[in-house]
């Protein structure tokens, strides 16, 4: 009678199992790897913050032609008082005086007032908006984050993006004094000016700029 050596079906097993460990690490990085990208990219906010990683703030796109800081790109550690700076110094006068009353107010804390970026000329926030939909998938899931030239308050010179964390902090807790207010609760850094604040506190911010009246335009 033929009879199956006892070892054969033990090795059978052990190439089994090691197929099978195998398979499930192979299926593990195919099926993570595209989740952590999309968490990613839901999670990080528009480069209006991250002014390092905008092409805008490369010196070599600057060489090529491309937008630079007379178009509203702030390089890294300008404050509300660096006049030389195009997206502070083409503020709204108004705006520009609350901030830096404020910030003088501030320094007394040991707080500094940091411009991730003010005004813009249409053809920046125009790059930004496309920038946007690029990251985000479509025009609808960009206009939380970006608005059009024609609608945002940063080509008027009516808003400032404000860093960091701890100037923003102390401008929710103090800012309505100077009638600076916070507009969108998903950006606690974007301010504008809201003279009336002094007296009344600041108005409720909106969810995101699409709840925003003004971007219906
Ligand atoms: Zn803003």
């Amino acid at each position: 009678m033929a009879q199956t050596p006892p070892s054969a079906p033990r090795a059978a097993r052990r190439i089994h199992r090691f197929l099978a460990v195998g398979l499930i690490a192979v299926t593990a990085v195919i099926t993570t790897a595209p989740g952590c990208r999309a968490q990613n990219s839901s999670t990080v906010p528009p480069s209006s913050s991250s002014s390092t990683a905008s092409p805008l703030n490369d010196p070599r796109s600057e060489r090529r032609g491309a937008l630079g800081e007379a178009d509203g790109a702030v390089p890294d550690g300008v404050t509300v008082f660096d006049d030389a700076i195009p997206a502070v110094a083409n503020l709204d006068p108004d705006l520009l005086k609350a901030l830096r009353r404020a910030a003088a107010d501030a320094a007394d804390d040991g707080v500094e007032f940091h411009v991730n970026s003010g005004w813009r000329s249409p053809e920046y926030q125009d790059r930004l908006l496309r920038e946007a939909v690029s990251r985000y998938g479509s025009r609808e899931a960009a206009a939380r984050w970006v608005a059009t030239a024609a609608t945002s308050p940063h080509v008027s010179g009516d808003a400032v993006d404000i860093g960091r964390s701890d100037a923003t902090a102390w401008l929710s807790e103090h800012g309505a004094r100077y009638g600076l207010c916070p507009i969108y609760r998903n950006e606690p850094w974007h301010y504008e000016l809201r003279p009336e604040a002094i007296d009344r506190g600041c108005p409720r911010v909106y969810a995101d700029p699409t709840q925003d009246p003004r971007m219906q335009q």
